[in-house]
């Protein structure tokens, strides 16, 4: 260990981590970054293949975004959001309304990932039992669900590893069977399904209605749960049923949206509009902690009112409509528009996809490799044909990442998933590091 990775470990808890996994691996101290690389203080180079927990989106030290912040910090760096505005924000929120779904049209500003679903959850609750439906008072979320880790948000969610303990806190929430396109209970693949699994999302709707208020959803990845790919009828399906019966869409786009899947939204894919989406990660370009919820006028409507019949939404946070935030966004979808990313990352996913089929075909431990746009995902299995999953203790994942990060990649799995999400700046070499890296450090640890 360092200096630095001693004086680290003296006083900082890290996040999603067991702190006694560092007295062997230690944290890797990062000095600087350039493009889609990462610099210890060592000296060593790390290729950011899952863009810093999903953030990062044209590169650490972004000439283009560093200027636009330095150009705001001159003017103004943050102010109240109450009563105040500023100007970023206004033509933020301008962009987003343009860039996002027909219909969604008013933009609530928060700080974080789970920070805008904890809201949007509050806005649909909140609305039901200001239009006349106040029984309407649960949320349906899928099994394999992710939403972040406050505890509304990890109410709606599904996975044990975060939510498991906090139980008897979580919300009441109604939970359907989700997708499982590599597992499909019906037989299908995702080309040639119509959907048959939206079945237990479809009953529980049908028969809950009353109950209610919102189905909240990641559209076409759930990323957390290991980056599961599933088509977007099932979007359509669910569409169809939230207007039939009142029930709010949420769209949990904050890591779908900003162009990962291949659209600047997914639920593009689908051709639908939610009711309301949550939008963090990418927003900032992985440079600050900031996110918006963006919704419809008729929500927006059922609280405007005078002020003394209590019907304003009295949510806030501290650092709302940050303005070098806003600053910073709004550079991000200039270079969108001006470098054609959406184009570029139709040609860069095509390399990746090449590059990772080439070698994961006939591979003896891996399961599937699917991909979206610029996110590819290869499951590993004990067993191919029955498709049986590495028992979780094994650490199968966690052994195979810090090989790669010894080969200079940073590819952080999520359990038996080892997958790619890198900034969109990726060129040939770097996806070929990244896919040579990753297919070695399977290698070796399965000593093939
Ligand atoms: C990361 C994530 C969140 C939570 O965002 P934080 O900023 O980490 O709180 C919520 N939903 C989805 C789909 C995510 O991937």
């Amino acid at each position: 260990m360092n200096e630095w990775q001693k004086r680290d470990l003296r006083y900082i808890w890290h996040p999603c981590s067991q702190m006694k996994d560092y007295e062997d691996f230690p944290p890797i101290v990062i000095e600087r970054g350039k493009g889609a690389y990462l610099y210890d203080t060592d000296g060593k180079s790390y290729l950011d293949a899952v863009s810093s927990w999903w953030v990062n989106l044209f590169g650490h030290s972004n000439d283009r975004i560093n200027a636009a912040i330095r150009q705001q910090l001159e003017k103004l760096e943050h102010v109240i959001f109450a009563n105040f505005s500023h100007p970023p924000a206004i033509e933020l929120a301008e962009d987003i309304v343009r860039i996002t779904p027909a219909g969604l049209e008013k933009v609530f500003f928060a700080d974080n990932g789970s920070s805008a679903v904890e809201a949007a959850l509050k806005m649909s609750f909140h609305y039901h039992q200001q239009t006349g439906h106040p029984r309407k008072t649960r949320f349906v979320a899928i099994t394999d669900a992710y939403h972040g880790e406050t505890l509304g948000a990890l109410s709606v969610g599904d996975l044990d590893l975060y939510s498991k303990i906090y139980k008897p806190l979580l919300l009441n929430i109604f939970k359907a069977t989700g997708p499982d396109c590599y597992r499909c209970p019906f037989g299908k693949n995702r080309e040639n399904c119509d959907a048959e699994c939206f079945e237990s999302l479809g009953r529980i709707i049908e028969e809950h209605s009353e109950e209610i208020c919102g189905v909240i959803i990641e559209p076409l990845v759930q990323c957390a749960a290991g980056m599961k790919i599933y088509p977007p009828v099932y979007l359509k399906k669910l569409r169809a049923l939230c207007t039939k019966y009142n029930i709010h869409f949420i769209a949990d786009e904050i890591a779908v949206g900003f162009g990962r899947t291949g659209k600047m939204f997914a639920c593009v894919h689908a051709g639908i509009s939610p009711d309301i989406m949550c939008l963090s990660k990418g927003i900032t370009a992985g440079y600050m902690p900031f996110s918006l919820v963006v919704t419809t006028n008729d929500i927006y409507s059922a609280f405007y009112a005078d002020y003394t019949e209590l019907k304003a939404f009295m949510h806030s946070h501290s650092y709302a409509g940050n303005a070098l935030a806003c600053a910073v966004a709004r550079e991000s979808l200039s270079i969108f528009a001006e470098d054609n990313v959406l184009v570029q990352n139709e040609r860069r996913a095509k390399i990746i996809a090449d590059k990772v089929n080439a070698l994961a075909q006939g591979h003896s431990y891996i399961g599937e490799y699917r991909q979206m746009g610029m996110i590819g995902a290869l499951e590993l299995v004990e067993d191919k044909i029955s498709k049986k999953a590495f028992d979780w203790q094994k650490r199968i994942g966690y052994g195979i990442y810090r090989l790669a990060l010894k080969k200079g990649v940073l590819l952080r799995p999520l359990g038996n998933v080892i997958y790619f999400m890198p900034p969109y700046i990726v060129e040939e070499e770097d996806i070929d590091l990244m896919v040579r890296v990753a297919f070695e450090s399977i290698n070796e640890y399965f000593g093939i």
